[in-house]
C-alpha cells in the first residue's frame, strides 16, 4: 500500500482527491492538511504540514493548494523524503528547476502536472502534432472565477509544447495595434493566449489553428473535478519509481 497525505484537503480539488484516495485499493490515506483545521469524510485535517509529514510518514504528498505556497510545501516534502505529486499551478520554470535540483539531491522523485485529465493531455499532444503543419495558432482557456492564476498551467504548457515544433513568429497583421490594452491576449513566442474567468466553468481550453481557407479547433472540457482523479491516482502509484522531477501526465502514459 502506498501511503498518501493530501495537502489542501479542504479545497475543491483536495476534497475530491481525498475521496478518490480513500476509494483506491492500492493507496492508503494517512493524513490531511489545510490552512485551517476541519474534517472531510470523517478524516481530521491538520494545519502544520511539517508535523503531519513527520507523524503520518507518507510515501507521497498530493498538493492542491495555492500558487503562493506550493513551492514551500514541495521543498518541505522533499526535505523529508516524501514524494510530491503536484497539481497546484503557477510554478515558474525557475522554481521547477529548484525542485528538480532538490529532488535529485535528496533522491526523492517528484511529479508535477499542470493538468491531470487524460483528455487535456491528448489535446496538448495533438496540438503539438498539428502545429507542425498549421503553425498559426491561438489558445483560449476558460476557467471558474475562483482560479487565482492566469494563464492556466495547461495553456502555458500547450504553448511551450507548440513552440518546440514551430519557429517563433509574430501572428496577425504586422501593423496591428491594440485600442484596448491586452485585447490581443498574452504572447508566448508569438502564440496568443486568452484567459476567460466566469462562474459556471470548471476547466476548458480551445486551441485554434488557422491556415489558408481553413481553421482547425481542438477543444477539451473538464466538466467535473472527477476528470482529474485517474491521473492523480496514477501519479501517486508511479511517482516512487521515477527519478528527479517529472513534469506532465504524458510522461506516465505508454
Ligand atoms: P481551492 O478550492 O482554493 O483549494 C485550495 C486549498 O488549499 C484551500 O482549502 C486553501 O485554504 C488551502 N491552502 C491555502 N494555503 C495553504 C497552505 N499553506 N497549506 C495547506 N493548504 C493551504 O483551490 P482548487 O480549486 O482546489 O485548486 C487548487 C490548485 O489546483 C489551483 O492551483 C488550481 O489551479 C489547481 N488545479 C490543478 C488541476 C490539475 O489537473 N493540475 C486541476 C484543477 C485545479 P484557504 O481557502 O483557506 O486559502
Amino acid at each position: 500500500m502506498i501511503k498518501v497525505l493530501v495537502n489542501g484537503a479542504l479545497g475543491r480539488m483536495g476534497r475530491t482527491v481525498l475521496a478518490a484516495v480513500n476509494a483506491d485499493e492500492e493507496l492508503k490515506l494517512v493524513g490531511a492538511v489545510d490552512k485551517f483545521p476541519g474534517e472531510v469524510d470523517g478524516v481530521e485535517v491538520a494545519t502544520n504540514l511539517s508535523v503531519a509529514l513527520m507523524e503520518c510518514q507518507p510515501d507521497v504528498m498530493v498538493d492542491f493548494t495555492r500558487p503562493d505556497v506550493v513551492f514551500e510545501n514541495v521543498m518541505l516534502a522533499i526535505s523529508k523524503k516524501v514524494s510530491p505529486v503536484v497539481g497546484t499551478t503557477g510554478l515558474s520554470d525557475e522554481t521547477m528547476e529548484k525542485i528538480r535540483e532538490a529532488a535529485e539531491k535528496n533522491d526523492t522523485p517528484a511529479f508535477i502536472a499542470p493538468n491531470f485529465a487524460i483528455g487535456a493531455v491528448l489535446m496538448m499532444l495533438l496540438s503539438q502534432k498539428v502545429a507542425k503543419y498549421m503553425p498559426d495558432v491561438e489558445i483560449i482557456e476558460l476557467h471558474h472565477d475562483k482560479k487565482l492564476d492566469a494563464p492556466s498551467g495547461t495553456a502555458e504548457l500547450t504553448a511551450k509544447m507548440i513552440s518546440e515544433v514551430r519557429e517563433a513568429h509574430k501572428q496577425g497583421h504586422p501593423d496591428e495595434t491594440e485600442r484596448l490594452a491586452h485585447v490581443r491576449g498574452a504572447d508566448y513566442e508569438g502564440i496568443k493566449i486568452h484567459s476567460v474567468r466566469l462562474p459556471g466553468y470548471v476547466a476548458h481550453q480551445e486551441v485554434i489553428f488557422g491556415g489558408l481557407g481553413q481553421t482547425l479547433t481542438i477543444r477539451h472540457d473538464s466538466t467535473g473535478r472527477d476528470s482529474f482523479m485517474p491521473g492523480v491516482l496514477l501519479a501517486c502509484k508511479k511517482v516512487r519509481g521515477l527519478k528527479g522531477l517529472t513534469v506532465g501526465l504524458d510522461k506516465l502514459l505508454d
